[in-house]
């Protein structure tokens, strides 16, 4: 399958947690909009995300071309990378992405949506569905687990 550039996940480089703790604490509407709805589809499946509620910062920022979005679980914010702004597909799917990981605690790997390495723009607009779905069953599977 055809990867292009890399999801990065911060949760555990300490050093760099104090360093964006800093920024000031803000939501971008677009990327809120969509973790509202987010929430609504969790909600609608049973899934408690109160844990999302801590999340200080939701917003584009200009990264580097290889990375599509971060998540750091210390400072409680997720960024997206401001060069997908214009592809509506890819970022609903980095802010689920990262919304598992601050969230659920999901890795790498568990499913195609929390893929270390992002799909091509298309891939998101064409499986979104089972994407989706495959997403939630990973999280209901894990929150039944603990
Ligand atoms: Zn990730």
């Amino acid at each position: 399958m055809k990867t292009v550039g890399i999801i990065v996940f911060f949760g555990t480089l300490f050093g760099l947690a104090s360093m964006l703790s800093n920024q000031d604490g803000r939501y971008d509407r677009e990327l809120q909009a969509e973790y509202r709805n987010w929430v609504k589809v969790m909600e609608s499946h049973d899934i408690d995300v109160s844990k999302s509620e801590n999340l200080q910062v939701l917003d584009f920022k200009n990264m580097s071309d290889d990375i599509a979005g971060e998540t750091n679980i210390f400072s409680d914010l997720i960024y997206v990378n401001e060069d997908m702004r214009e592809h509506k597909a890819t970022v609903k799917a980095i802010i689920w992405h990262e919304l598992g990981h601050y969230t659920f605690d999901l890795k790498h790997g568990e499913c195609d949506l929390m893929n270390a390495e992002r799909f091509e723009h298309d891939y998101y607009k064409q499986n979104w569905r089972v994407l989706r779905a495959e997403y939630i069953e990973t999280i209901l599977n894990k929150v039944n687990e603990d």
